[in-house]
């Protein structure tokens, strides 16, 4: 009888074997026992037939679910390849592959169920019969043909189905799904800027080397124009009816962007994120599978959206952080992308105006082709940057005189002043005048940080939160003071300084969601804020044509990290936000407010800028033989008994050491994690090093095994991070 491997969504490391009466094609999903349960596991290969009896009695697939295989032989190679670079449960990568409809065992066929209009509801449509406004709604947008069935029911209630169901004016039909494949034959819908010399030469990089893989980075400054070097550098690939897959950060993914390749191409872009719903998402996914989209833009893990005819990668702002998933299979999008178009024999673009060292030294190392654009695209100018020392000034809202005046003048003059404060809340500590103890986070130990518009303290670590209380628990005082700037206690203080000025502010409080956000930035564009307060999420890619000054206020925390990566992220966010300044025909200038006007950090980026920065970072990472010029993982552990983790990692340590001889490997730690206590339990991690990263492989492959079989590995929570980009 024919055998098959599947991976099964349990944490071992195995596939496992199932007989079938006849062979089932790899990339198939299979319904299987496993122990007292069934799974959902997909075949990953044939093994020959079981020729000779060998004591096992393997069990039988209960079911195969895909006529078709699901999954393409590259998507194999690349979970197999997950699976062994992050020393990750083979059953588990391809829990994290899939859409999770997919996951649960849903069909997945080309036919799908959709509602149409009854001669009843036709009726009833035509003489307005129905009396709900949702029902009337629904009849006409069945007006004139099927739509499926997940549409409308994304768009109107059960309810709503249900009532016109049972007056039978819908129903349900089967309609085999036609394949548009149409969007190679584009034509242009709005003319091509013509591209500067810096643009052509990287435009012509990338297309005169073919279709085959090779890796480029495009370095060009914030507003120089990458996004415009994306956009010819895959209209040829269209043309070749091929697909590109571009790949965004979190926050970066806007209808602004995807606007701009809609509208270049008028072409359907598909788009994958994560506040996307399952169904929505597996469309895109099955519609790019098949062939029907030139065009995916997604976040993360879009990289595992399959291609039927893959043309293109592009991973813009490759230095993003959300490309890395934190939990679960810690890949990196990013990385991931490059086997992947290895895999695909496709060429990959990395984007960015402030590339990770990572990157930056594979392409000054000629492993990448490395492409520059230096200038701002159409005229506009480099921002200024200035320090602004606060030392010893009376700070109003946080802000010293100087820089107010600054402010006003930019103000007066009609423009847009971006505030930039990476903290949200009203104040980062409440403490008691009296003792000075402040109130803290039981779980966390940390201090809670205030909210005022709802009167409550928040956890910025656990999100735990509790009402303010009137007095002290220490001393019973009630003299209790805020104590530090967040961006609703600066929000309200500019308010008061420029009372005139409309203000927005931007953070995960004011903004929920990206619809909130998406109009926010559009009301930005319009001109009806002038003075915009936020955190991280203004820094990222916007495009703010009539920003003319960016105010960065205090940074100094991040100047003092204990993070070796700290420099580089500091870099990256200040170079990021003066790139939002200046971007039209106005020039920009930006202040970086600090009480270390001195910090060698600060004065190299403003006298030498980012590109000169990294190419100094990277050179002290070789002499402290940091990555990328070593390889490391981190093993965190956390529990509620700090003992218990202490041990347990001790217990890893010596694992890892006695192997370590062999691969030239170092071991740190136990070291507390950068926070140090989360949720009541204590985080303890240990740093594995090599030089060479098929020494670290290849060291904790022949160490893991001894680990898992730990006593305690069972007892704490505990995970292992292949390149770890935090601490
Ligand atoms: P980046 O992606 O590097 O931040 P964009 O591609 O968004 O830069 O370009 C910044 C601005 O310059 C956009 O408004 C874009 O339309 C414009 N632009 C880009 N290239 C050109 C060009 N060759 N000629 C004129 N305008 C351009
Ligand atoms: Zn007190
Ligand atoms: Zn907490």
């Amino acid at each position: 009888m024919p055998v098959v491997d599947v991976a099964v969504p349990v944490p071992l490391k195995q596939s496992f074997s199932y007989l079938h009466d006849t062979p089932v094609a790899t990339g198939v999903r299979v319904k299987v026992p496993f122990g007292n349960r069934t799974l959902i596991g997909v075949v990953i290969g044939n093994i020959e037939t079981q020729t000779e009896d060998t004591g096992l009695t393997l069990k039988s697939v209960i079911e195969v679910l895909d006529e078709v295989p699901l999954f393409d032989p590259t998507l194999i190679t690349l979970a197999n390849w997950l699976a062994k670079y992050y020393h990750h449960p083979i059953g588990e990568v391809w829990s994290t592959l899939m859409p999770v409809r997919l996951r649960k065992g849903m069909p997945l066929t080309d036919k799908l169920d959709a509602f149409t209009l009854t001669e009843a509801g036709q009726d009833a449509l035509e003489q307005s019969l129905v009396r709900g406004k949702k029902q009337q709604l629904c009849l006409a947008s069945l007006a004139d043909e099927p739509v499926e069935e997940g549409e409308i029911k994304q768009r109107f209630s059960p309810a709503v189905i249900k009532a016109l169901s049972e007056k039978a004016l819908i129903q349900t039909v089967r309609i085999k799904q036609e394949i548009q494949t149409d969007w190679a034959s584009y034509t242009l819908q709005e003319t091509t800027p013509v591209a500067s010399t810096e643009q052509a030469v990287a435009i012509a990089g990338v297309n005169q080397n073919g279709t085959e893989f090779r890796t480029f980075l495009l370095e060009g400054v914030t507003g120089s124009g990458k996004t415009e070097v994306y956009l010819q550098v895959i209209a040829p690939v269209l043309k070749a009816n091929r697909q590109v897959l571009i790949l965004v950060p979190e926050i970066g993914l806007t209808p602004q962007t995807v606007g701009r390749f809609e509208r270049r191409f008028g072409i359907k872009v598909g788009v994958l994120h994560s506040q996307m719903s399952d169904l929505a998402r597996l469309q895109v996914w099955q519609q790019s599978r098949r062939g029907e989209l030139g065009i995916v833009i997604g976040t993360r893990s879009a990289i595992f959206t399959p291609m039927v005819r893959p043309g293109m990668i592009i991973v813009d702002e490759e230095h993003d952080e959300s490309f890395k998933q934190q939990d679960g299979l810690r890949y990196h999008a990013r990385d991931l992308a490059v086997k992947r178009a290895q895999t695909e024999n496709v060429p990959l673009l990395l984007g960015s105006a402030t590339p990770s060292l990572e990157s930056l030294n594979n392409a000054l190392a000629k492993r990448y082709t490395h492409l520059q654009l230096s200038e701002r695209a159409g005229g506009a100018s480099h921002t200024q940057l200035k320090v602004l020392d606060s030392r010893d000034q009376p700070l109003q809202a946080g802000i010293a005189p100087g820089l107010l005046s600054v402010m006003r003048s930019h103000l007066q003059q009609g423009n847009q002043v971006l505030v930039f404060l990476n903290r949200r809340g009203y104040a980062p500590a409440v403490l008691c005048h009296h003792c000075g103890q402040t109130v803290d986070c039981k779980s966390c130990e940390r201090p809670f940080t205030y909210h005022k518009s709802q009167g409550r303290l928040q956890c910025h670590h656990c999100g735990a939160s509790k009402r303010m209380p009137n007095q002290c628990s220490a001393c019973h005082s009630t003299s209790l003071q805020t104590s530090g700037l967040g961006t609703e206690q600066l929000e309200q203080g500019l308010g008061e300084l420029f009372p005139d000025i409309k203000q927005v502010r931007i953070d995960s409080d004011a903004v929920r969601g990206k619809d909130a956000l998406v109009t926010r930035l559009d009301e930005i564009n319009a001109r009806k804020y002038q003075l915009l307060i936020g955190t991280q999420i203004l820094s990222k890619g916007h495009h703010f044509p009539h920003v003319t000054l960016v105010v960065v206020l205090d940074c100094d925390g991040a100047l003092f990290s204990a993070d070796f990566r700290a420099p580089e992220k500091f870099a990256q966010l200040i170079t990021q936000l003066a790139g939002r300044a200046g971007r039209a025909t106005k020039p920009g200038e930006m202040y970086i407010q600090t009480d270390n006007p001195g910090h060698p950090l600060l004065q190299e980026l403003i006298h030498n800028g980012f590109a000169h920065f990294a190419r100094h970072a990277l050179h002290e990472r070789k002499m402290a033989n940091l990555p990328p010029y070593s390889a490391q993982a981190v093993i965190r552990a956390e529990a509620n008994a700090a003992q218990q983790v202490h041990t347990f990692l001790q217990q890893v340590k010596q694992a890892f050491s006695d192997h370590s001889h062999q691969f030239g490997g170092y071991i740190a730690g136990p070291l507390p994690c950068l926070i140090e206590k989360r949720q009541g339990r204590f985080r303890f991690m240990l740093l594995l090093q090599c030089s060479q990263r098929a020494a670290l492989h290849n060291w904790i492959a022949s160490t893991l095994r001894q680990v898992q079989s730990l006593p305690l590995a069972t007892r704490v929570r505990w995970s292992l991070d292949i390149d770890p980009v935090d601490f």
